[in-house]
């Protein structure tokens, strides 16, 4: 079955063979889509024929987003806690310990539909890769349970025991370690694809973050990094040195820090949804390009500091805030995605790719940062199927 996608005012191929920029940007485009993949891309009238056609009617067309960080296996919410930081009011540091607790307490059966919920909001709004880790759990069976659940849901599962130290393991931060890099790691490893740590004072420091990721190697699964989001640390060069996809959040970075990523294949992912909840200062992505690093978006999607599923806000605030252009934004939101999860299949719109498509009520890509917070999603087709 095969449907040709004519009158496309603006089509986002992210392929600069296609067209123009770094955005392959066609004007008046189509595209045909064959099964669960891109068949053709090209001018309108060059188009050929299919057994299907939907008519765009000028509006503009751009690849699915790629989010490539997000927390979704968990139970509950953090309403009272964001309600008491914005308002000021002073709140403990046991935030993650509520999420652990309702996860734990929550079934099978609550997880899933939780998650099923979020993925489909984030459809919704143009999402069509979601990466999902696990670490509300924190125990061999709850960390297991959860990637087992995010692994029925998509490809892009990462191994997060290393959120923060168990409860259980208050005074005991070694010992958690040796459950993290032992027990549990060989529980999980069958469900995850990527190993991932929270490398900062008061998580992981350099050389515990550093025993995690290379037990997870040796397990087969590859590294990703949560690195330098609260203050300066050894999150980044850690992440640079040990060959990971990504190293996320990379607010605060010294000179250092931003020539090792430029000088690496590691892509600085920055997730602004965190620091517009925590009314924190936002990551410089302008120093990030200038410097010549690859850059993705994400949303950090989580109930205690980003609980965002919305790339347009992203986009929106990567633009407004970080000193990136729309059309860097955008191309961070897909290509830079799909690059920080090593996938040359989605992230873009040329022959071959995953049929992954995003149609927008509007005539252009820019439209996601110059009109914040209008829902602009038409309709969104994944691996060729209409879904919205
Ligand atoms: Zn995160």
């Amino acid at each position: 079955m095969s449907t040709l996608i004519s009158n496309i005012g603006s089509l986002v191929t992210n392929d600069p063979a296609l067209g123009e920029g770094p955005l392959g940007l066609l004007a008046d485009a189509a595209v045909v889509v064959d099964g669960d993949r891109v068949a053709w891309v090209g001018p309108g009238p060059a188009a050929p024929a299919a057994d299907e056609a939907v008519d765009a009617g000028g509006r503009a067309l751009l690849p699915g987003f790629v989010d490539s960080h997000a927390h979704l296996v968990f139970a509950g919410d953090r309403t009272a806690e964001f309600n008491a930081r914005m308002s000021g009011l002073a709140y403990g540091a046991g935030g993650i310990r509520t999420t652990v607790a309702a996860t734990r307490a929550a079934s099978d059966a609550e997880l899933n539909a939780n998650l099923t919920r979020y993925l489909a909001e984030m459809l919704r709004q143009g999402t069509t890769t979601v990466e999902v880790k696990s670490g509300y759990g924190l125990s061999t069976a709850d960390e297991a349970r959860s990637l087992r659940i995010a692994a029925g849901h998509t490809e892009e599962t990462t191994y997060l025991g290393a959120h923060v130290v168990a409860p259980e393991y208050a005074d005991d931060p070694a010992g958690y370690v040796e459950l993290v890099t032992g027990e549990m790691l060989a529980a999980c490893a069958p469900y995850a694809r990527w190993v991932d740590v929270f490398c900062e004072r008061g998580a992981f420091d350099g050389d515990q973050a550093r025993a995690v990721l290379t037990a997870g190697l040796a397990q087969g699964l590859q590294p990703r990094v949560h690195a330098n989001q609260l203050g300066h640390g050894p999150g980044v060069q850690l992440a640079v040195e040990l060959g990971a996809a990504s190293a996320d959040h990379c607010t605060h970075l010294t000179d250092a820090d931003v020539a090792a990523l430029a000088g690496s294949t590691t892509v600085a992912t920055l997730l602004p949804g965190a620091e517009f909840s925590t009314r924190a200062p936002y990551p410089d992505a302008r120093r990030l390009l200038d410097a010549g690093a690859a850059v993705a978006l994400s949303t950090d999607c989580n109930p205690g500091s980003s609980f965002t599923s919305s790339m347009p806000f992203c986009v929106a605030v990567a633009v407004r805030e970080m000193g990136m252009t729309p059309d860097e934004a955008v191309h961070a939101a897909t290509a830079g995605g799909a690059l920080a999860l090593r996938r040359t299949d989605v992230g873009r719109i040329a022959p071959g790719a995953r049929a992954d498509l995003h149609l927008l009520d509007a005539p252009s890509h820019v439209h996601l940062a110059y009109r914040p917070g209008v829902p602009l999603t038409a309709a969104v087709w994944q691996g060729g199927v209409r879904k919205v």
